[in-house]
């Protein structure tokens, strides 16, 4: 619940997150303010669903009644191309100050590879998690991002003993059940969708898998999946794993900037590249070209560090090898 105020008959703060766009609670604050109450202060939580969620675009009418309130607005990661569209729909200034934290995550390894082999995608996913659980160790969790439910059910009907399975169209109570099994260690990896991303709090987990690429798997998402990993202070490993033929469910041409705020057109550039893997994330949020070598501590992508222990054992265990 929404706290009542108690400090001033007149005067509140609220925080607010993501679900309470969708919730009646929002009623309250509205009804509070129609009632002559002065929202002091809006602190609100993942806002870049301004720019992404058509279902939060009437956020922007609830905002014309805050526009006296001291609004401070907390988001994991804004593409600088979006910055000025995010401004509009949050009704504040294009001069607004917004203070940034570089997206550099020094931390990931990002890996990209293409199964060239006869093995199908279900069974290469399956051999690319055997490998990284060598090197992640057994105590740390990982997580394969699949395009739909049916890639997620088909990774845990033959990867049973170590996979789990969870997505959002799941019962509460399987949801729990799975994420219960995953987070306490008994299956060391989970297949899932999209929108587990919202809801994974777990510091322990080592690798990230995205399996194919598809509407939701642009570059925003690709960073948001894989800044999952490395939690807990250590080094992680993100892979994007595509098949051949490559699988594009949504094709970029036409795309204008204000139409993707997935970020689908720096995806398909991403994987187009030859070059350090990091450039592609540092480009798109930082407007800055930052490579794996140039950034202290780095953990190498496999473009930096071909020879990598992660990189050998991949070449030596895929015959005719992943392309990288
Ligand atoms: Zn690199």
């Amino acid at each position: 619940m929404v706290p009542a105020p108690q400090n001033s008959k007149s005067m509140f703060i609220f925080f607010s997150n993501s679900e309470l766009y969708y919730s009646d609670r929002f009623g309250l604050v509205r009804h509070w303010v129609e009632h002559g109450k002065h929202a002091a202060r809006w602190v609100l939580d993942g806002t870049d669903l301004f720019l992404s969620d058509a279902q939060v675009h009437s956020l922007h009418d609830h905002a014309t009644m805050f526009d006296d309130t001291q609004r401070i607005f907390l988001v994991e990661a804004l593409p600088k191309r979006l910055q000025a569209r995010f401004l509009e729909q949050a009704r504040l200034p294009p001069d607004t100050s917004i203070i940034r934290a570089p997206c550099n995550q020094p931390h990931i390894s990002y890996i990209k590879l293409t199964n060239h082999t006869a093995m199908n995608e279900t069974q290469a996913v399956i051999n690319l998690a055997e490998i990284l659980s060598t090197v992640i160790g057994h105590d740390r969790r990982g997580i394969i991002f699949c395009p739909s439910q049916h890639e997620a059910d088909q990774l845990h009907n033959r990867f049973t003993q170590s996979c789990c399975v969870s997505y959002p169209e799941f019962s509460e109570a399987n949801k729990a059940r799975s994420e219960d099994e995953w987070k306490k260690g008994t299956k060391q990896w989970i297949a899932t969708t999209a929108g587990f991303t919202l809801d994974v709090d777990s510091p322990s987990v080592g690798a990230v898998i995205f399996l194919g690429v598809g509407i939701t798997h642009g570059m925003d998402f690709l960073y948001r999946g894989a800044g999952q990993s490395g939690r807990d202070g250590q080094r992680s490993w993100v892979v994007v794993l595509q098949n051949e033929p490559h699988q594009f469910a949504v094709p970029y041409d036409g795309l204008q900037d204000d139409d993707d705020p997935q970020c689908l057109a720096e995806s398909w550039a991403w994987l187009q590249a030859n070059r350090c893997r990091r450039l592609g994330f540092t480009m798109l949020y930082d407007n800055d070209t930052v490579s794996c070598a140039q950034l202290p501590d780095a953990h190498f992508c496999d473009f930096c560090e071909p020879q990598s222990k992660l990189m050998v054992t991949l070449k030596k265990k895929f015959n005719p090898p992943l392309i990288f």
